[in-house]
C-alpha cells in the first residue's frame, strides 16, 4: 500500500492558535463583542436573503460590500479587499508577498498568527522584542528590519494580546525603515484613539487590516477586510480562491454599516467597562498594563497564571491563558464583557487571589 506523503515544511512543533473552549457560563476567552447584533440587522438579512438567488456564484468581487466599506472609510472600492476574517486577510497577504526566500518581521509579544501564517507559507519569520513595558524600542526595529530586509512589516495596534496601541509617530517611524509592505493589523482600532487608515494611499506601501469579528458582533460569520493601495489589493484578487466570499456574508457585511451608530454607542459602553475593570484590577495583586482595546492583561503578583486560569474555571469563568507565549509567563488576558459578566470575573478573581 502506498504510504501518506510527508506533510510539506517541518510544522511539527507549531501549536494552532486556538483557545480551549470550556463550557462555563461566563467567556471572555476570545475577544468577541459580548452583544449579539442589532435585531434589525437580522431582520433585514433575512428579506435580503429570500432575494438571493442561491443556485448561482456569488459576485466574485464583492462589489456593493467593498462599495459600502469605501464609504465607510472615505476610500475608493479599489481600495478594499476582503475575505473570510483578518485571518485570511493576513494568509492571502503572505501568499502575495510572503514565501520561501522571503522573510516577515513581528515585535514579539504579538499576535500569534501573524508568524504563524508565516511559517505555514514558508515565509522566513524575524522576531524583534518589545521594551519590557511592550512599547516598541525604535533600536530594536532598526536592528530587525536592517538584518532581515523583510518584504512584510507586521504592526498590530492596539496590540493582541499586551492591548497597547501605537502611537501615530512611531507607526509613521515604522513605515520609514520598512524595506517592503507594512501591515498595521487594526483588529481593535475602534476601542482607540486613532487609526492608521489615515495614513493609506495608492502610492504608500502601507495596508490596514479590519475585522467584523469585535465591534460588528459578527464573529459568527468570519469576514474581514483591508484598506490599501489599489496596486496592493489587485494582486491579492489574483491569489485569493474564486468565489471565496459567499453570498450571505457578502449581504451581511453590508448591512451592518448601516447600524454604525448602534456600533459606536457599543464601542463606548465597552470602553467605558474596560476603564472599570482596568479600575478593579489594580486594586487587587495583579500587574497589568494599559489596554485601548476590548481585553487587559494582567499577571497575578503571588501565583502563577496555570493555577488562577483554573481557579477562574472551576468559578465558571474562562479568561486566556497566555502563560506560555513569548515573554507572557504567568499572564491572563480578560475579554471586556457585559456588567454582569465583568462582576463575575471580577468576584471569582478576588476570591482566587484571597
Ligand atoms: N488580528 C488580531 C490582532 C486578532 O486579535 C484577531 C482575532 N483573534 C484577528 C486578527 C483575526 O480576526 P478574524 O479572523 O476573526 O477577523
Amino acid at each position: 500500500m502506498a504510504a501518506f506523503p510527508e506533510p510539506a515544511g517541518n510544522l511539527g512543533e507549531l501549536e494552532g492558535y486556538h483557545s480551549p473552549q470550556v463550557d462555563v457560563d461566563v467567556r471572555l476567552n476570545t475577544n468577541e463583542s459580548p452583544y449579539p447584533p442589532p435585531r434589525e440587522w437580522v431582520g433585514e438579512l433575512v428579506a435580503e436573503l429570500e432575494r438571493t438567488q442561491f443556485h448561482r456564484y456569488p459576485d466574485r468581487a464583492a462589489r456593493a460590500l467593498r462599495e459600502a466599506l469605501a464609504e465607510l472609510h472615505g476610500v475608493r472600492a479599489d481600495q478594499v479587499f476582503a475575505a473570510n476574517g483578518s485571518n485570511e486577510v493576513l494568509q492571502t497577504l503572505f501568499l502575495t508577498y510572503g514565501g520561501p526566500g522571503r522573510a516577515c518581521a513581528v515585535f514579539e509579544p504579538t499576535y500569534a498568527m501573524h508568524s504563524q501564517i508565516g511559517h505555514q507559507t514558508f515565509t522566513g519569520v524575524a522576531v524583534g522584542q518589545r521594551a519590557e513595558d511592550f512599547t516598541l524600542d525604535v533600536t530594536e526595529v532598526k536592528r530587525v528590519l536592517g538584518d532581515a530586509q523583510p518584504s512584510i512589516t507586521f504592526l498590530c495596534s492596539p496590540n493582541n494580546p499586551t492591548g497597547r496601541g501605537e502611537p501615530r509617530a512611531v507607526v509613521e517611524e515604522v513605515m520609514r525603515l520598512a524595506p517592503g509592505l507594512m501591515v498595521v493589523d487594526e483588529a481593535y482600532a475602534q476601542f482607540s484613539s486613532w487609526t492608521a487608515l489615515e495614513l493609506v494611499s495608492d502610492d504608500v506601501p502601507l495596508v490596514v487590516t479590519r475585522t467584523y469579528s469585535k465591534t460588528w458582533s459578527m464573529a459568527g460569520s468570519r469576514l474581514g477586510y483591508l484598506v490599501g493601495p489599489a496596486s496592493v489589493v489587485s494582486e491579492l484578487e489574483k491569489r485569493v480562491l474564486p468565489y471565496h466570499l459567499d453570498a450571505v456574508k457578502q449581504v451581511a457585511g453590508r448591512l451592518a454599516l448601516r447600524h454604525t451608530a448602534e456600533m459606536e454607542e457599543r464601542v463606548a459602553a465597552l470602553v467605558a467597562e474596560r476603564e472599570r475593570l482596568q479600575g478593579e484590577l489594580a486594586a487587587m495583586a495583579v500587574e497589568t498594563w494599559p489596554s485601548e482595546a476590548n481585553f487587559v492583561l494582567f499577571r497575578p503578583l503571588d501565583r502563577t497564571g496555570d493555577e488562577v486560569w483554573q481557579a477562574l474555571v472551576d468559578r465558571g469563568v474562562l479568561v486566556r491563558n497566555c502563560s506560555s507565549w513569548p515573554r507572557l509567563g504567568d499572564c491572563l488576558r480578560v475579554t471586556v464583557g457585559t456588567r454582569a459578566e465583568d462582576d463575575r470575573f471580577l468576584a471569582a478573581l478576588r476570591e482566587v487571589l484571597a
